[in-house]
């Protein structure tokens, strides 16, 4: 059983290696150059597209930023899952937006915005505190720009001007004051079954996701069965199959969709060490047609990003239940470099767990893992 992933990155690596113990191999194409290679050694494979795509079981994406040429090509094969749909919407905004509207899902106050003197009227309409995001291409806090008080707009609306809003507008959107940040990532089979993981509690740090604990502390059923309505309601509109993931911001006991990744998803990494099955396994699962795998949660989890860091002492290992996932890339500032899944019994021990390892690490790097680690063994 083969499987091509649209996208080379970490994710078609994690992709591969939960397919060998399955005899599922993964081959993953380099969207830049539509080279063919093997997501785990990087190695180029001397073998065509149209060859691979005609020779595959099946093909899947591990981002939803695909040029439209070659998602074209692939959806001609009939193979592709999920739906160019369901990856179009992903990969837009506006797309996004208008499917959230049309199933009545509470999600963030907007505005579209397609030339900057529209952003006057956004300010009137949602107030001086806006995030503005390209509506397409933007991911970890890329392509997007904060409005902190109406006098930066004139040298807010300079910057934008530079920018074809014709060609991306602008989804513009009332900074919301939340209580926390949650994801729901779930599977859902061509039989249409779904298998949820719990909700995870995300905390991230100028736009990019840091830290995910999973399950989230303190979510009540209404909560978990609010988030699961939402994800049933956007996954079966979208004939969905594969891994789906749900970002939202939650107020009191209100949740509203940030929004939505057609792919597995960074805040289901705790599942490779914390669930029965892991995303990654259940995608491929859900890909090939086979019957998905148990979500039980074997223990709660912290998964940790090693974000920009190059080399550190690898002595944390000596840690009880901290596993390493390493993704082989070249440093670069921002750049998701691997991450730590923490396990222990309970938040308390978790947060221990965390301690030691905030003790190994540059805390230049992990700003909040001590904080966090400190809210945990209080729970
Ligand atoms: P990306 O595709 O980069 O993940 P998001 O829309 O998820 O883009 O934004 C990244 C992060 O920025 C969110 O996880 C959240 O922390 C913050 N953010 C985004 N939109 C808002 C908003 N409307 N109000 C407050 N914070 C927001
Ligand atoms: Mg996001």
């Amino acid at each position: 059983m083969s499987i091509l992933v649209l996208g080379s990155g970490q994710l078609a690596r994690m992709m591969a290696l939960a397919g060998y113990p399955l005899g599922i191999s993964v081959q993953a194409v380099d969207v830049a150059d539509n080279k063919i290679v093997d997501p785990v050694t990087k190695h180029i494979i001397n073998n065509s597209l149209d060859r691979v795509i005609e020779e595959v079981n099946g093909i899947t994406v591990e981002f939803e930023h695909i040029p439209e040429d070659l998602l074209e090509l692939v959806h001609g094969s009939g193979k592709l899952k999920p739906t160019v749909e369901a990856i179009l919407t992903g990969a837009d905004r506006i797309r996004e937006k208008k499917l959230l509207e049309r199933l009545a899902i509470d999600n963030c106050p907007f505005e579209i915005v397609t030339d900057v003197e529209q952003l006057d009227a956004a300010v009137e309409k949602l107030g001086e505190k806006l995030i503005i995001k390209a509506s397409r291409d933007g991911y970890d806090g890329y392509g997007q720009w904060r409005l902190q008080n109406k006098n930066k707009l004139p040298e807010l609306k300079q910057q934008l001007s530079k920018l074809d809003l014709q060609k991306v507008p602008l989804i513009v959107e009332k900074m919301l004051n939340f209580d926390r940040e949650l994801s729901l990532v779930a599977v859902r089979s061509v039989d249409g079954d779904i298998a949820y993981y719990p909700l995870a509690e995300n905390l991230h740090y100028q736009g990019q996701l840091h830290v995910s604990i999973a399950p989230a502390p303190k979510v009540d059923e209404a909560l978990n069965q609010q988030a699961q309505d939402i994800f049933n309601k956007l996954a079966k509109s979208l004939d969905y199959v594969g891994v789906l993931a749900v970002e939202f911001f939650q107020i009191g006991q209100q949740l509203l969709v940030n929004e939505i990744a057609p792919r597995v998803h960074n805040s289901g990494h705790w599942t490779m060490q914390g669930a029965d099955t892991c995303q990654f396994e259940n995608h491929l699962r859900a890909v090939r047609g086979l019957p998905l795998g148990s979500t039980k949660v074997t223990s709660p989890t912290a998964m940790i990003n090693i974000i920009g860091c190059k080399t550190f002492t690898r002595d944390m290992l000596s840690i009880p239940g901290c596993h390493l996932h390493w993704y082989g890339k070249s440093p670069r500032k921002k750049r998701k470099m691997g991450h730590f899944n923490l396990c222990a019994d309970n938040y308390a021990e978790l947060g221990k767990t965390m301690q030691a390892l905030a003790e190994y690490v540059p805390i230049e790097y992990f700003p909040m893992l001590k904080d966090e680690a400190a809210r945990l063994v209080k729970l």
